[in-house]
């Protein structure tokens, strides 16, 4: 297990296009363990490769119902328009509306480098453009209608209760 330091709004390298990946190296095999474990230990639904400083097109997700890897995703369809909050592990303590589509179709490899097409809507939906946007090194706080607030205060113990 091992946790990567974040990098945040105002460093370069979240505003630089992610470069595709070409095989499944041990590196890479680490790299998208470490994604995992980084996004867990910061409790976020979603990871992209540039948010621990690699310009690779890698992203984990999972908004609880399971870890999914992307390696390389490919937005192919989208339907319908969802606005709601969204936060960014690269942009701590603060939140803003931004619209989305609801509905995302997008097609990617899995840590075996087999293709795989996915669907997802609302929440999921969300989170896959949110972390695609991040390899093409676009941050959700360019999208947002208003301000960007400053998250509401929740506690551990209320994720935990709420987990449970
Ligand atoms: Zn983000």
């Amino acid at each position: 297990m091992a946790i990567r330091n974040l990098r945040y709004q105002g460093d370069p390298i979240l505003n630089k296009r992610a470069k595709e990946v070409k095989d499944i190296t041990p590196r890479i095999r680490q790299l998208i363990e470490d994604l995992l474990d980084t996004m867990y230990d910061n409790n976020g639904v979603g990871l992209a490769a540039p948010q621990v400083g690699i310009l690779k097109r890698i992203v984990v997700i999972d908004i609880g119902e399971g870890p999914q890897v992307f390696v390389n995703p490919r937005i192919i369809a989208t339907d319908g328009e969802q606005t709601g909050d969204e936060g960014c592990l690269s942009v701590p303590g603060k939140c803003g509306t931004v619209t989305r589509p609801n509905y995302v179709k997008a097609v990617a490899f899995d840590q075996e480098m087999n293709e795989f097409e996915i669907e997802g809507t609302e929440l999921f939906a969300r989170a896959m453009c949110h972390e695609f946007d991040h390899l093409d090194g676009h941050l959700y706080t360019e999208k947002v209608e208003g301000e960007l607030r400053e998250m509401t205060y929740v506690s551990e113990d209320d994720l935990e209760d709420e987990e449970a």
